[in-house]
């Protein structure tokens, strides 16, 4: 951490410090703040005897978390190296300048007022997010729709599990997930479906298999388009045609129907609308199925059967199901499954969304979504609109739903809304249509963005900025994906002039004359109000039900522990499982089967666009990495954007691996604002376990770290018709090959200029390494050594070799700063891959050894920096060593561990080492397995 660099006192109370109030003062215990397993994590913290400011020395997983049990994946474990100030926004800017916050509010304020005084409250909107706490999301719905007056409030889970949330809605009246974590442990069958749950969920993954190691008979199928790692442990994969899940899931009903599986007694007591959801099932035969999905007619039957036989079921979905323009009937027709086969509201059973925030559902809770009130009232309900003004005393309500976030950047496009307020996201990388997104930002009249990070796409479109805190300063609650409220605590205080979420909101409402509704001293108070407004007037008709803790002190507030809503006089210490009564929250308080004609994604291939395109997260990253790509502990793993292709593809288009790819889509060749912008550059790594004619890219990098590997740009606006979530799973695409004569490394001690990679370089990509940054690039630009030298005139010595090889030419070259290496940059025209290791031990020295300065020029390192691609990131073991030690004998992953403790801390790499297992146990060696340590039989 950055020492220099002041920790306000402006905003942190001793009362921010929540760990204060724990047992230890050494101990903080607070939750992660990435994806929505909503780990519990223990922060080891040492105040300096000199009384400055706390430390933060260790993470470890809270072992009494019931999320996680003491684990955490790399995400969680490398937290401490993502937390410093570096990067960090640190004071309030207008149009650039540095204020102070009397001004910055002062402005916002002012310009909200003016726009709502002259166009009306429709013309203003907020763009908010899962990353914001509970508390945060509470005061800024309560703003826009008690006191401004308007909807337009909506969020990125929007881009999340708003399908999973009108599904649960349509399906139980209530947005409300019926299972837990513990049901993945105790059903005989987890079905995973659009999910890579080894990586995007990774600790719930390694609960479950550990699960499947103590209970075998426990069966796994996962249905994806792509084999991940997730199908490291299943029994069955089935890769659907992307799109096709309703088809697969009518057909499922179907068999239930004709293989005597239905629980009639659990349909007839409980339910509603069976008849005509079997109606529209019934052509799904086996053979329609087989067709439709493209998929082998035995395995569908496999996987019906073990779905019929199994007495519990859970079905986990994310992403997969939900980003896509029919999201929410596919994910109707999980649930309609689940209600058929009475596999619902007990233990090992349920549809269970898995939320991807880490605080997702809790914006669910207060009404942060453009279609719903506060306490998971609707809009649409005159009596639930009387509700909650009477409970706030605001001076309005929304009377119709606002702009959910393709509409509301729609209407930013045309003008309609003139002031958009964006916190804790990144719309411009995250959104799709990003060439709309940009030019509606271009245009609007006033942007407001509250960040962390001093850097992202969407901060640079903004006409003023606000320092918010980060995880270890914000203080607040979470809830993760099993309905479980977390406390994530105040550790350190905010740095700079950084402020929470809340404070930055309320200071703007009262700004703008809302001085009654937002006078809160501390976090607390707003959960009260939030928790109040849950059991106001509720009378057993809402399933969010938090009247247990309404009253709760701050105190009590301080030390809450992981706790599962409902939580009311019933349910004191909070509800495992809903809807185990049979009861649900609709007129009739029977569960709906929602009758379903399967439909097609909306962007369909053509001659033009014929790959569909479809894109996920990657292990170690997380959204658009402004925080997990700060450290080379976290960038190790994967080091730039890719796109997978699978073999027979590439071949037919005489593609290799490697090369680079040019792709573009009739949304982003519409929208782009410059000849750049119409495509996306990324080299190809061909993908066997990739569906033909189906291409795979990953959301995280943008132009903050890359000159053009942002996919969202390939995205259209299409949308489901019921959530608004947008197919950010289905694009059509065409690549095209580009011939590029330089490909290279270019390793610096600081980081360039991006201007001056633009350019050097068609296309480049950049990561944070242990000493500095490392760029690939790929150019046809002759010239680019002596732009570097023109551009980098500390470096005062210059070194370089140029062979001439059968490929081409190969050169090699560094610079010298103080005698130090400051810059080595590698290319030839087949990409050099150099260890990186070896730069970075390079880059540590304060002067180079001749024998040193020779291996650079002849790029041989020494062999000791030989490991290859980053597999364990906490152990930092490579895949060339891990594959030495397979074919020496390590061929389990335990045995692996054993030897190089690889896979033995968080585990996330687990899936990676049982697939480099099974692809290197008899290439060159013969490895003994234990089971074939028999006598050979004799005479025969
Ligand atoms: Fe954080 Fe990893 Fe747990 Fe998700 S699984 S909450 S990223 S530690």
């Amino acid at each position: 951490m950055s020492a220099h660099i002041p920790r306000s006192s402006i905003v942190a109370t001793e009362n921010d410090r929540a760990f204060d109030c724990q047992p230890s003062p050494t101990l903080a215990k607070t939750t992660c703040p990435y994806c929505g397993v909503g780990c519990g994590v223990d922060v080891q913290v040492e105040k300096p005897a000199d009384g400055g400011e706390y430390r933060l020395n260790q993470v470890n997983g809270s072992s009494d978390h019931p999320a996680n049990f003491g684990r955490l994946c790399v995400k969680g474990s490398k937290l401490l190296e993502t937390n410093g100030l570096e990067g960090r926004l640190l004071s309030p800017k207008i149009q650039g300048q540095d204020v102070d916050w009397q001004q910055a509010t002062q402005h916002v304020a002012n310009k909200f007022s003016q726009i709502i005084a002259e166009h009306g409250p429709g013309a203003v909107a907020f763009y908010v997010s899962g990353q914001l706490l509970t508390e945060d999301y509470y005061v800024a719905n309560k703003l826009m729709k008690g006191y401004i007056g308007t909807a337009n409030i909506d969020t990125n889970s929007r881009l999340c599990m708003s399908s999973a949330v009108s599904a649960y809605k349509r399906a139980f009246g209530a947005d409300a997930v019926p299972c837990n974590y513990e049901d993945l442990e105790l059903a005989d069958l987890i079905v995973f479906i659009g999910s890579n749950a080894a990586w995007t969920h990774p600790v719930l993954f390694q609960r479950i298999e550990r699960a499947k190691k103590l209970n075998p008979a426990m069966k796994i199928v996962t249905i994806d388009p792509r084999q991940t790692g997730t199908g490291e442990i299943a029994d069955l994969h089935l890769a659907i045609k992307s799109g096709t899940d309703t088809a697969l899931f009518n057909g499922l009903l179907h068999y239930l129907k004709q293989h005597n599986k239905l629980d009639q007694n659990y349909i007839d007591a409980n339910t509603e609308g069976f008849d005509a959801a079997l109606d529209c099932a019934k052509q799904w035969t086996l053979e329609k199925v087989a067709q439709v999905c493209d998929i082998p007619l035995i395995d569908v039957a496999k996987f019906y059967a073990l779905f019929a036989d199994s007495d519990k079921a859970v079905s986990a979905y994310t992403m997969g199901v939900n980003q896509s323009s029919s999201g929410t009937d596919k994910a109707n027709s999980i649930i309609n499954c689940h209600l058929a086969s009475g596999k619902l509201g007990r233990e090992g059973c349920g549809p269970f969304s898995l939320t991807g925030q880490p605080n997702a559902m809790g914006g669910r809770e207060v009404g942060g979504l453009a279609n719903m009130l506060a306490a998971h009232m609707d809009i649409d309900n005159p009596q639930h609109q009387q509700i909650v003004q009477s409970y706030w005393q605001s001076p309005a309500i929304p009377k119709t739903i606002g702009m959910k976030a393709v509409d509301m950047f729609d209407e930013v496009h045309k003008g309609n809304i003139k002031a958009i307020w964006i916190m804790a996201t990144n719309p411009m990388v995250s959104m799709p249509n990003r060439g709309k997104i940009a030019s509606a930002l271009q245009k609007c009249e006033f942007v407001v963005v509250s960040d962390c990070v001093a850097k992202n796409d969407t901060l640079a479109m903004a006409d003023v900025v606000l320092p918010a805190t980060g995880w270890s300063e914000k203080n607040g609650t979470v809830t993760n994906s099993e309905r479980r409220i977390s406390r994530q605590r105040g550790i350190l205080s905010a740095p700079g002039l950084a402020k929470h979420d809340w404070q930055i909101i309320c200071d703007v409402a009262k700004a703008m004359g809302f001085e009654q509704g937002f006078n809160y001293l501390n976090p607390s108070e707003i959960f009260r109000e939030h928790a109040g407004l849950t059991a106001y007037k509720n009378h057993g008709l809402r399933a969010l039900d938090l009247s247990a803790l309404q009253h709760i002190s701050e105190k009590e507030y301080d030390r809450l522990k992981p706790v599962q809503w409902p939580i009311n006089a019933n349910n004191r210490s909070g509800t495992q499982r809903l809807f185990t009564d049979g009861q649900f929250y609709t007129a009739s308080k029977k569960a709906q089967f929602i009758a379903l004609q399967p439909k097609a994604p909306e962007v369909a291939t053509s001659a033009d666009f014929p790959f569909v395109l479809n894109s996920g997260r990657i292990r170690d990253q997380w959204h658009t990495m402004t925080r997990t790509g700060k450290t080379a502990e976290l960038t190790g793993h994967i080091d730039r954007a890719f796109v997978h292709m699978h073999p027979l593809d590439a071949k037919q288009n005489g593609i290799c691996d490697g090369d680079f790819l040019e792709i573009t889509s009739a949304i982003s060749q519409k929208h782009a604002q410059t000849e750049q912008h119409k495509k996306v550059i990324m080299p190809v790594k061909l993908q066997p376990q990739q569906r033909t004619g189906e291409l795979f890219a990953p959301i995280h990098w943008s132009g903050t770290n890359s000159s053009s590997s942002a996919i969202a740009a390939l995205y259209s606006d299409a949308s489901d018709a019921v959530s608004g979530q947008p197919e950010l799973k289905h694009s059509a695409v065409n690549v095209k090959l580009c011939n590029y004569p330089l490909h290279g490394q270019l390793f610096t001690r600081k980081k360039l200029d991006h201007r001056l990679l633009n350019q050097v370089a068609e296309y480049w990509s950049e990561i944070a390494i242990d000493q500095g940054y490392l760029v690939y690039f790929a150019s046809d630009n002759a010239e680019m050594v002596s732009e570097l030298q023109v551009n980098l005139p500390l470096c005062t010595e210059w070194f370089s070799s140029r062979q001439k090889t059968e490929l081409g030419d190969k050169r090699n070259i560094f610079a010298l700063r103080d005698g130090g290496l400051d810059l080595a940059l590698f290319w030839d025209s087949n990409a050099p891959q150099m260890d990186v290791n070896w730069i970075n031990s390079l880059l540590q020295q304060t002067a180079l050894l001749d024998e040193q300065k020779s291996a650079l020029l002849r790029a041989t390192p020494d062999p000791a920096f030989a490991q290859g691609r980053l597999i364990c990131s906490c152990f930092k073991v490579g895949e060339n060593t891990i594959v030495e030690a397979i074919k020496q004998g390590c061929n389990s992953v335990d045995k692996l561990g054993d030897e190089l403790k690889c896979g033995t801390n968080c585990g996330s790499c687990k899936t990676e080492l049982k697939q480099l297992v099974k692809s290197h146990t008899y290439e060159g060696n013969i490895t003994i397995l234990d089971a074939e340590l028999k006598p050979l039989q004799t005479g025969t």
